[in-house]
């Protein structure tokens, strides 16, 4: 059997459920041989990881799944390979960090509004150490208060776009991103790019212009996918030069539809990620 490898997996760095020393030895237990950590707005996770990966040997693809918007819709970025320290990303990625906390206080008065009070300290509670908010630690906390039944729930009901708990916030204008990826001597892949809103605005010829912008890579394979989407997405890449990647957007048990493996990256199309990364001095999977 060829290399298993599963490129967009999430750890409790973010909304992840579990460390990143269990992801990897998780994946080890689904029987891959190479993750693409992508924790939201932060590499926080890459070290431990790594340091994980190195002990079993597992390989660890740095990476970061960046909050983006396109046509107003909200757009999921990956970027694999990055300085981490690089200044302009780095920077950016702590304004994408302290949009998240700043709309904390909306979120909870327009839950009391729906007759769901939540504190600051039971939010911080389902946060835990992470240092990147998401609305899947509000979705653990309305859990925690007996509100809902699964972070699925929240989301249908109250935390998803459009809902009545919903709350917008700052992102980066998409081909911003690409090109701040592209500046730390990263590799940016648009992740399920047809799952939910952004469905309408990533059209072929979209996808297409962003590609001239310097995106390289879209996300083909994913649950948020049908299978006739992914067909379509496949020729779509094909066409415009995109690399199609696929992975399980692991959360732990945060999502139960997303199992590590579930999606996979074919070999060929991994070794042109790695080798493009290297070709440009970015950090290459250890
Ligand atoms: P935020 O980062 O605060 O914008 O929240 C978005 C995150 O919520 C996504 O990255 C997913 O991990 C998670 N999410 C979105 N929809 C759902 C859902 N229906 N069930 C569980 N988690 C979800
Ligand atoms: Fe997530
Ligand atoms: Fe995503
Ligand atoms: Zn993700």
């Amino acid at each position: 059997m060829g290399m298993r490898i599963d490129l967009h997996v999430h750890s409790n760095v973010s909304d992840g459920t579990e460390s990143p020393t269990r992801v990897v030895f998780a994946a080890q237990e689904a029987g891959l041989d190479v993750i693409g950590l992508c924790d939201h707005d932060t590499f926080d996770g890459l070290m431990e990881a790594r340091e994980a990966g190195r002990r079993i040997g597992l390989s660890v693809l740095g990476g970061v799944e960046m909050s983006t918007k396109y046509k107003g819709q909200p757009v999921h970025l990956l970027g694999y390979g990055c300085d981490p320290w690089n200044r302009p990303l780095f920077t950016e990625l702590a304004s994408l960090r302290a949009a998240r906390v700043e709309r904390l206080q909306a979120f909870l008065e327009k839950l009391e509004a729906l007759g769901l009070p939540l504190t600051e300290d039971e939010v911080a509670e389902s946060k835990g150490l992470s240092p990147v908010l998401g609305r899947p630690h509000i979705a653990d906390a309305m859990i925690a208060k007996g509100y809902v039944q699964n972070r699925d729930e929240a989301f249908e009901k109250y935390l998803g776009e459009g809902k009545p708990g919903y709350v917008e916030r700052y992102s980066t204008p998409l081909k911003d991103a690409i090109a701040l990826i592209r500046g730390a001597k990263g590799l940016a892949v648009i992740a399920h790019p047809w799952g939910r809103g952004s469905k309408d605005v990533l059209t072929g010829d979209a996808l297409e212009k962003l590609a001239k912008a310097g995106l390289e890579g879209i996300e083909v394979d994913h649950t948020d996918h049908t299978s006739h989407d992914r067909e379509l997405l496949t020729e779509l890449g094909a066409r415009t030069g995109l690399i199609r990647t696929g992975s399980s957007d692991y959360h732990g048990t945060g999502k139960t539809k997303n199992p590590l493996g579930v999606y996979t990256t074919r070999p060929t199309a991994y070794q042109e990620i790695v080798n493009r990364i290297a070709a440009r001095g970015g950090v290459g999977p250890s």
